[in-house]
């Protein structure tokens, strides 16, 4: 009887794999579809300079317009893409269109693109990048890349000598996300960084939260002893800005100034930008 049970519950178990590993082959066929039909769209969030609010640049994130799922995250398909190897035509197709948008943005703002340990790893991304940069007729420094902690866990020479070679072109690198990885004080200085983003679980924390306040506060001023950039992510209200700005965080992102935003809303945005200055600058309008 109890071997009878036991069949009856590998049995359901393989249909059930079964199942799964045919719905995770649609998805993987789906996401090779998508590039071709051109259902993937960057989204901009903007990172703004602290204390004054000051609109500095936007990182770039990856949208799926699935026909019949309407928008899918990228934290669901881009681990399934990194699986599969897609990842490295969307990760092309994500720098070429940065760089194609940055190009008619203003010269002082920046684009922050996140990259997956597997494109570090692929042997062509240093041309990739740099390709992408030069074909676009953009300033390399207006590039910042940002890796996980995953992936600079794997030192291997491989990802020192692409970050190295990046760094040397004038592109800067930020580590996304940190914190919440195999972090270590290691890769602080193992790996030339331009940048910190503290994630957004030690932000996202009531005033209360004083371990996590310290930790921030512990970042930031490593960081600033390092010289190294740091971003507060995922900032959602007033608190945790003011938290941030007391630390001497230098810049901020989170949904407290805005969602990530369609090409067009960006673009408006420095538009509105650019009005504002003028609005105090009459000479500009007006040279004597
Ligand atoms: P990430 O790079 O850490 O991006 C920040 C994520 O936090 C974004 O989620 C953003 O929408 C979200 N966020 C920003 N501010 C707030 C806030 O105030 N509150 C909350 N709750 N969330 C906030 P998104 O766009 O869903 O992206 C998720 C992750 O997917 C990214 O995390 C990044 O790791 C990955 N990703 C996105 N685009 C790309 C891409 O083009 N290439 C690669 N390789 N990965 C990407
Ligand atoms: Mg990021
Ligand atoms: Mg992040
Ligand atoms: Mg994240």
């Amino acid at each position: 009887k109890a071997k009878e049970n036991g069949r009856g519950r590998v049995e359901l178990y393989e249909t059930g794999m079964l199942e799964e590993a045919a719905r995770k082959r649609t998805f993987e066929r789906e996401i090779e579809v998508a590039l071709l039909e051109q259902q993937f769209e960057l989204h901009f969030q903007p990172l703004y300079v602290l204390p004054g609010r000051e609109l500095a640049g936007f990182e770039a994130l990856i949208r799926w317009r699935h026909p019949e799922l309407g928008m899918v995250s990228p934290a669901d398909f881009i681990p399934v893409a990194e699986q599969t190897g897609a990842i490295l035509p969307i990760g092309e197709w994500v720098f070429d269109e940065a760089c194609r948008q940055l190009a008619g943005w203003p010269e002082d703002i920046y684009m922050s693109v996140n990259v997956s340990p597997v494109q570090l790893r692929s042997a062509s991304i240093l041309n990739q990048i740099c390709g992408a940069i030069e074909r676009h007729n953009i300033l390399p420094r207006r590039i910042e890349v940002e890796l996980t902690e995953t992936a600079m866990v794997e030192n291997s020479d491989q990802i020192a000598s692409v970050l190295s070679g990046l760094r040397a072109f004038g592109v800067r690198i930020a580590m996304d996300d940190f914190g919440t990885g195999y972090s270590s004080l290691a890769h602080l200085r193992t790996f030339e960084l331009d940048r910190i983003k503290i994630d957004r679980s030690f932000i996202d924390v009531s005033r209360e939260d004083v371990s996590a306040a310290a930790v921030v506060r512990a970042v930031t001023g490593l960081a600033r002893d390092l010289s190294i950039a740091t971003t507060g992510e995922g900032v959602e209200n007033e608190d945790q800005l003011d938290g941030l700005i007391a630390v001497g965080c230098e810049t901020a992102q989170g949904f407290l100034f805005s969602k990530p935003l369609s090409a067009e809303k960006a673009s408006a945005l420095l538009r509105a930008r650019l009005e504002e200055r003028n609005d105090g600058d009459p000479v500009s309008l007006w040279p004597a």
